[in-house]
């Protein structure tokens, strides 16, 4: 099968703070298969680190108010693309990004609280029909 990964859970330094969020449980799970890593965030043009963003009553923006909305959605179109040529039909997803969040995601206050709801990455790939797996569902 072939799987779009985000980057980070591949132990790429992709995440906001410069860091990344390794799983072996998702390593192990993907061997054999064709993996396509990606991450929205620095396709659209992010540099890392960056500030942390929440999506705030549907536009994506940084603690200070900053709007990054068009860097999210640039990012997200570009991902989306570049698994959807690989023929992925299956996304495995860091949990919570205000990108990749398939299940919950922050709400916006920047106080850590959750609320049901996807990243720009993860709606993407619903609407155009390729599964979307929350990396702790594995
Ligand atoms: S945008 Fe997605 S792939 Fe990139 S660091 Fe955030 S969670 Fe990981």
């Amino acid at each position: 099968m072939i799987i779009g990964v985000s980057a980070c859970l591949l132990g790429e330094n992709c995440k906001y703070n410069g860091g990344n969020n390794e799983s072996k449980k998702l390593k192990d799970y993907v061997k054999g298969h064709t993996v396509v890593p990606v991450c929205p965030e620095v396709m659209g043009g992010l540099p890392t680190p960056r500030d942390p963003a929440e999506i705030i009553g549907g536009v994506v923006r940084q603690k200070s108010g900053c709007s990054v909305d068009a860097e999210f959605r640039k990012g997200a179109r570009a991902a989306l693309k570049k698994v959807k040529d690989a023929g992925a039909e299956l996304a495995i997803l860091q949990s919570r990004s205000p990108s990749c969040g398939v299940k919950e995601i922050y709400d916006g206050s920047f106080t850590g609280h959750l609320v049901k709801g996807k990243g720009v990455f993860a709606a993407m790939l619903e609407e155009e029909g390729i599964r979307a797996m929350d990396v702790e569902d594995l």
